[in-house]
């Protein structure tokens, strides 16, 4: 599956976009589900899955997604019926690997305005997730990706691997330092792009709200509540399928 969408920031018509990558059916190819924390499938004593609980666990779910105040409904109204997260990862920090320049028009203070997205979302945003910046790309699980520019609207980009089971496996981050039209981005423009994405990174879609950071023509440079509530949400429901699987199974 592959999705993308625009984001673009107010009159400076700087965008992003975040792709989300499927991980394949391929077995060969299937990356070790070794970061997988809990399963949502209940396995009956013979063995089997035991349908009954969970078509009950995700009506349950899909009941607690409408009745909330956030953009998760969107979500699930636009098609999309898997949830994806990271696992809770307060003791393991998330690795995110963020390179020091390496391209034109990179400044200190566009490294610092990402770093400064990071920590926005792990301390405003009330999930167990934390994220540790390393200067080694060596196993880092997030890799934050510097060019010049895109060949379009875009200033930046989410991609993510995902089990079959909705859990991140891992992602990268990609930021330009210029517009389409060769514009040095601005640190606080570079600082709205990474919330966004990282708002991606972390499994939330777009907002139907304008004014919320994962709207997707947003400019705002804080996060809103309904922001901070929806992810909230997300990391408060297991990773995973919320459609019912239909009599019989
Ligand atoms: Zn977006």
């Amino acid at each position: 599956m592959r999705r993308s969408t625009a984001l673009l920031l107010g009159l400076a018509a700087v965008a992003a976009t975040y792709l989300l990558v499927r991980q394949g059916g391929d077995a060969g190819s299937r990356p070790a589900e070794r970061q997988v924390a809990r399963e949502t499938v209940i396995v009956g004593q013979a063995g089997t899955v035991d349908w009954d609980s969970v078509r009950a666990t995700r009506a349950a779910v899909r009941r607690r997604i409408a009745e909330s105040d956030t953009y998760l409904p969107l979500m699930l109204a636009e098609g999309d019926s898997l949830l994806r997260r990271w696992p809770d990862r307060v003791d393991r920090p998330i690795t995110v690997y963020l390179p020091e320049g390496g391209v034109t028009g990179y400044t200190v203070a566009m490294g610092q305005a990402v770093e400064n997205a990071f920590s926005r979302w792990q301390r405003g945003s009330w999930i167990p997730v934390q994220f540790q910046i390393v200067r080694d790309s060596a196993g880092a699980e997030v890799m934050v990706r510097w060019i010049d520019r895109f060949p379009n609207r875009r200033t930046g980009q989410a991609d993510l691997r995902w089990n079959r089971r909705g859990w991140i496996l891992d992602g990268t981050l990609t930021l330009a330092t210029h517009s389409q039209n060769g514009w040095q981005l601005s640190e606080d423009a570079v600082y709205t792009v990474a919330l966004h994405e990282i708002g991606h990174l972390l499994g939330l879609g777009h907002s139907d709200v304008s004014g919320d950071v994962m709207y997707p023509t947003t400019s705002v440079h804080d996060l809103t509540l309904r922001d901070r509530r929806t992810a909230g949400l997300l990391y408060a429901l297991p990773a995973g399928s919320v459609t019912d699987p239909g009599p019989g199974r």
